[in-house]
């Protein structure tokens, strides 16, 4: 119950959504089904700005990049994002709740500060950027240096799109879930880019946002694979990489070793099923 709430706004324009966020025990709203969840999330708000009216639905695509906007549903994702990214589309459809598919946005996965969002996994295998409207101005930032940042509300303001400028030549995604409809214990992201460049994400590995993460040794290991044409024991040497890199968390779902080893074999399937024609 928002016990406390005096005030809902759901303004058109980006600059309204940010002057008004200037009052105190404010927040924004977008899908709601992060903040409408629980009580200890919005009983202490006295204003919800809800970004629902902002023409931030939608994905637009042209020769330098992908536009995607942080109201769009991830429904919307499903299947509709070019081939090249076709790890954004995954990582989507991972999410089989249909009802929350169809309301949470993009916007609202990267800002709850969680490591099990699918969608920060797939967006850092794709270098993603993120636009953030704030008082002092519109700031892209680099998803891989700023994802904790953007999660926690570090930077202020709106989060308005997320943006894919390079152009892998393939990318998929994948991930583990204990049933269904649950959350996943890990998760995986391979994009390989035209020029070679190989990029691995995995998430799940902490409580926050930190544990979503680019895995720079084993992306160095499996371009180098792709490039040297080098296929003798490469499934060890990805694994070795990947464990040598994730990080140990446990939780009540798996324990640190489990979900390490989990989230190494799933990066190994990635790279197994491009290494078998994923990038011809
Ligand atoms: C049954 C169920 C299953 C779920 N499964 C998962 C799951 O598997 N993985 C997962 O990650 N989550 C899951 N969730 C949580 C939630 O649905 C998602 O995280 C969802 O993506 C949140 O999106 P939303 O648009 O509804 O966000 P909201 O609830 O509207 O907002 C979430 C947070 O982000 C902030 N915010 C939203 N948009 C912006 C923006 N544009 N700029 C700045 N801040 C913003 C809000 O202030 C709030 O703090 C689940 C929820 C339920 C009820």
């Amino acid at each position: 119950m928002y016990l406390d709430l005096d005030r809902y706004l759901r303004p058109e324009r980006v600059g309204a959504c940010l002057a008004a966020l200037t009052r105190p025990r404010s927040a924004v709203i977008a899908g709601g089904t992060w903040l409408n969840a629980d009580p200890s999330r919005h009983a202490h708000l006295a204003q919800v700005v809800d970004l629902q009216a902002l023409a931030l639905r939608g994905i637009e695509a042209d020769e330098e990049a992908v536009k995607i906007g942080a109201l769009t549903p991830l429904a919307d994702l499903v299947g509709a994002v070019e081939p090249d990214f076709m790890a954004i589309g995954m990582a989507a459809a991972a999410e089989r709740n249909l009802a929350i598919r169809n309301r949470s946005t993009v916007g609202g996965r990267l800002c709850r500060n969680a490591a099990d969002g699918r969608l920060a996994t797939a967006m850092l295998a794709l270098n993603c950027q993120v636009e953030v409207c704030t008082p002092a101005g519109v700031r892209e930032v680099p998803l891989g240096k700023h994802l904790a940042d953007v999660a926690a509300g570090r930077l202020g303001g709106v989060v308005t799109r997320a943006i894919l400028e390079s152009t892998p030549g393939y990318s998929a995604y994948i991930d583990s879930t204990l049933t269904a409809v649950d959350a996943p214990v890990t998760d995986a992201a391979l994009a390989v880019c035209v020029d070679g460049t190989a990029r691995v994400a995995t998430g799940g590995h902490a409580a926050d946002a930190s544990g979503a993460l680019s895995l720079p040794e084993t992306s160095a290991v499996v371009a180098g694979i792709g490039w040297s044409k080098d296929y003798a024991g490469w499934r060890a040497k990805v694994r070795e990489a990947a464990l040598a890199e994730i990080p140990s968390y446990t939780d009540a779902l798996a324990t640190g070793d489990y979900r390490r080893h989990l989230a190494a074999t799933l990066i190994t399937r990635l790279v197994g099923a491009w290494l078998e024609g994923g990038d011809e």
